[in-house]
């Protein structure tokens, strides 16, 4: 039997996502972002939801792997908010 490896991004597409449109699970303060030199969340979220565009960090709370990286190295507390998702919304992990 031949088992089919699948790449980070494939596994990562078999979860499913319930997203809370009424409820983020994460809320930034862009205005603290804005002052944050290092800026790590732009490399350690696994799921690459923290973005640069024009200077500002861009953040979607959809397909949030509620790993809490992102929460740990805020050291500027730009993260207002940092909750896991209401009951059944959320990421549902799947593992191919
Ligand atoms: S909790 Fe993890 S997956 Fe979700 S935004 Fe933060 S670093 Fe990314």
């Amino acid at each position: 039997m031949t088992v089919k490896k699948l790449s980070p991004e494939e596994l990562l597409g078999i979860n499913k996502f319930v997203v809370d449109e009424e409820e983020p699970h994460i809320v930034l303060d862009k205005s603290i972002c804005a002052g944050c030199k290092e800026k790590p969340c732009l490399v350690v979220c696994p799921a690459v939801l923290y973005t640069l565009k024009d200077g500002e960090v861009n953040f979607d709370y959809a397909g949030c792997l509620e790993c809490g990286t992102c929460r740990i190295v805020c050291k500027n507390k730009g993260i207002i908010k940092w909750t896991y998702p209401r009951g059944t919304m959320g990421v549902s992990f799947r593992y191919g």
